[in-house]
């Protein structure tokens, strides 16, 4: 018996050692690896895909909160200001991190600016509905370049060169790659909505939040439920009025909710005008991760709305 139980520890013990091992076996990996930090998850998703096992990538706002709202603790702060390079959005997505961007900034961290590269599509005239918000005047700049897949292949393609520049990683295979798969998830997408006749390619959303996507593939913006390009306005009688109104006059078939969305204003709407009230995941990862499941869901529920 007792023979047995020193063989029991014995096996516990070289476990804990092999456990050990592997786990500062590990930290050794990482040391040696440089750290990129990414604001949010769906631009961290591609970078992930972009720079597979060369570098570590840390997300700072936690997929599913508000990236328009979301707060760095002084843990998250402490990441950032030790990044080798930090990956933002740019155009005021990352509202609530603004300061500690400003100051990882100005202590000398590098950044990379998605927004800089892309072509930045500002509010129209007769989008969405005026509020006066000076977010929603014609002209402002939209933050939600994730929402159009080839966007994100300007994104990917300025990245490449800049994670070489700057960290000496050697991205251009899994660059040309990543192109491909954007290239392709752009048709995929585009045949997924050729469903929804010319007519009906129409949006109200939570916020306006699917500009890209609409001037992609043909969608008017009918209106918001929150004026603004940010979740964190408010909405006013007025508005609601006007929207209901619009949503009546355009023949909207469906209203998307998304996160940050009022599920009683929607409702209202929808009991008034006899549009659907359908939920639109547009600012996280589904469970697997990827911005390409991200997209096609994006486009499959849009679609099955509206066709
Ligand atoms: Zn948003």
């Amino acid at each position: 018996m007792r023979k047995k139980y020193i063989v029991i520890i014995t096996l516990v013990l070289l476990l804990l050692f092999a456990a050990f091992s592997c786990q500062s076996g590990r930290d050794t990996g990482n040391a040696g690896k440089k750290s990129i930090v990414v604001t949010y998850s769906i631009l961290g998703s591609l970078v992930k895909d972009l720079v597979g096992d060369e570098a570590t990538v840390t997300v700072s706002i936690p997929n599913g909160l508000d990236p328009h709202e979301w707060e760095p603790s002084a843990k998250d702060i402490e990441t950032i200001n030790k990044a080798d390079l930090v990956i933002e959005n740019g155009l005021g997505l990352e509202g609530g991190m603004e300061k500690t961007l400003q100051s990882a900034r100005d202590n000398g961290v590098k950044f990379f600016t998605a927004s800089d590269y892309i072509t930045v599509r500002h509010v129209g005239i007769g989008e969405g509905i005026p509020s006066g918000d000076p977010d929603q005047a014609v002209g402002a700049a939209d933050p939600h370049i994730w929402t159009d897949p080839l966007t994100m292949k300007s994104v990917v393609s300025a990245l490449a060169p800049v994670l070489m520049q700057d960290l000496g990683l050697d991205v251009t295979n899994q660059a040309a790659k990543l192109e491909t798969q954007l290239d392709n998830l752009n048709t995929e997408v585009m045949n997924t909505v050729a469903q929804i006749p010319l007519s009906d390619r129409k949006l109200v959303t939570g916020h306006e939040s699917m500009g890209y996507f609409a001037q992609r593939y043909g969608f008017k913006l009918v209106g918001v439920i929150v004026p603004s390009l940010s979740s964190q306005a408010e909405v006013s009688a007025a508005d609601l009025a006007a929207l209901k109104q619009a949503v009546i006059d355009n023949q909207v078939k469906a209203i998307f909710t998304e996160l940050g969305t009022s599920p009683v204003v929607a409702k209202a709407i929808g009991d008034e005008t006899g549009a659907e009230v359908v939920e639109l995941t547009t600012h996280s990862l589904p469970t697997d991760g990827s911005y390409f499941t991200f997209m096609t869901n994006l486009a499959t529920v849009i679609t099955a709305a509206l066709k």
